[in-house]
């Protein structure tokens, strides 16, 4: 199949690059002429575990071609994937901007009959919207369907390649046949592909994030509670994850929960169902909650270095949100480094992959260390933001060598608190019945 996907970010990037791997012709096309011009050459301008190959395979074979030219991509396509940004707007609700600047272009360019998919998370009755700008515009037949992606930063060739699930949304039996070819090559195993109204499919997506949001603010509030009754998150979490009704995944204690999804995905719901005169009350706890949480790892420091914050040199294991991604957008180390340089702190920050993002947003007011050990030197604290696996087995006796005070700040219970106790080391986790 000929295939377009505009907006090639994050997702854009992925899903072009797989669909291609199914042997489709897809062209990517976004605004951003470096990024384009970059991946003309090879150039991955996201850290994504397996995409590089991928995108450099398929270009090779002809298969994948990149494009700033909106238009063109859209004339030559016969399917069209809408795959780009929907920030934050300042209530809250999802901007639609760039979609309907896209389905502007798709109207404007339509010259065959296509099917139009929005892949960018976007509120319920946002087909409807696109279809009506579309419309504007011409008189010829398309579809527009809603096929919302679930695939996780850091995984995301993986969960594109094998999803747990694939959801469209249609309302015609001729859009409904062409993506049962398109996605059949990632359904093979025996994963559904479930198609259903347009309605449900933009709100699947919405409540999914908002409920896994709700898990993690969830075992946040337990832990909290934990560290004032004496007891140990990780006992509880394994003993609930067990329940087959619970189930073991996002279960852990963090720093609070950041990324480009789950921050503005949980407030375009929330802000969704007020336009309805509907208050997810469960929805504004986990944000609340979120809030307070992004601040704990701040606390705790400032807690036990007792007032001696100002002057003092802090070293920060992990920028980006998560391991296994670059994304820098609204993670926990974001808050916390703020915090630290507003209370006169000096900050050196490590990162296996989100160093370039992480200058973009602190330019040089904090520094930056190329080796994991070269930030911790003279230090009075480290603080481990992100579960980045090099970080989970240390040389513990060549970090006490190089720290001016063998203190560790750990906001995601990489370490074994006892071990850490024998070896020497004053060790603040979440939830383990260590309060500050
Ligand atoms: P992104 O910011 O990484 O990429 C968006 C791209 O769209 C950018 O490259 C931008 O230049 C381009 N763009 C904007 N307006 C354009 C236009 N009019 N024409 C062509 N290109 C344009 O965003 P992302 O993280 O890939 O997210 C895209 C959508 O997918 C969002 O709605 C997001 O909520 C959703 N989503 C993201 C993830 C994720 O993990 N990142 C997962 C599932 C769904």
């Amino acid at each position: 199949m000929r295939v377009a996907v505009v907006g090639t970010g994050y997702v854009g990037l992925v899903v072009g690059a797989c669909l291609a791997e199914t042997g489709n012709d897809v062209v990517c096309a976004d605004l951003d002429k470096e990024k384009i011009a970059g991946l003309k050459k090879g150039r991955i301008p996201i850290y994504e575990p397996g995409l590089e190959p991928l995108v450099v395979r398929n270009q090779r074979e002809g298969r994948l071609t990149f494009t700033t030219d909106v238009g063109s991509a859209v004339e030559s396509s016969e399917v069209v994937f809408v795959a780009v940004g929907t920030p934050p707007d300042e209530d809250g609700s999802a901007d639609l901007q760039h979609v309907l600047d896209v389905a502007k272009a798709v109207g404007q360019h339509m010259n065959s009959p296509k099917v139009v998919i929005t892949k960018s998370t976007v509120p319920v009755g946002t087909a409807q919207r696109v279809r009506e700008e579309i419309a504007k515009y011409t008189d010829m037949q398309f579809y527009v369907c809603s096929n919302p992606e679930f695939l996780k930063e850091g995984a995301a060739v993986d969960d594109f390649m094998r999803p747990d699930r694939v959801v469209v949304g249609v309302d015609s039996d001729e859009a409904q046949e062409i993506l049962s070819d398109l996605f059949a090559p990632f359904v093979r195993t025996g994963n559904p592909l479930i198609f259903m109204d347009i309605a449900s499919a933009e709100l699947t997506k919405y409540t999914a994030n908002a409920m896994l949001a709700a898990r993690i603010s969830f075992m946040n509030q337990i832990a909290e509670l934990c560290e004032r009754v004496g007891a140990d998150v990780a006992q509880v979490r394994k003993g609930i994850g067990s329940d087959s009704r619970i189930g073991k995944s996002f279960l852990f204690p963090g720093p609070g929960y950041g990324g480009s999804c789950f921050p503005k995905d949980v407030r375009a719901l929330i802000r969704t169902a007020a336009d309805c005169e509907v208050t997810l009350d469960l929805l504004l706890a986990t944000e609340k909650v979120n809030q307070k949480q992004k601040k704990v790892l701040f606390e705790k420091l400032s807690g036990t270095l007792d007032g001696r914050i100002e002057d003092s040199r802090i070293a920060i294991w992990g920028l980006a949100f998560k391991a296994e991604t670059d994304d820098m957008r609204e993670s926990p180390s974001v808050s916390l480094i703020s915090a630290l340089v507003d209370a006169g702190a000096r900050v050196i920050a490590h990162d296996p992959e989100a160093i370039r993002a992480a200058r973009d947003i602190f330019g040089e007011t904090i520094f930056y260390a190329d080796h994991m050990y070269d930030a911790l030197s003279e230090t009075n604290a480290l603080v481990v933001v992100t579960e980045w696996s090099e970080y989970r087995n240390p040389d513990f006796e060549r970090m006490k060598s190089l720290m001016a005070e063998p203190l560790i700040v750990d906001g995601r219970n990489l370490y074994d608190p006892g071990k850490m106790r024998e070896l020497g080391f004053e060790y603040h986790c979440l939830g383990r019945g260590n309060p500050v």
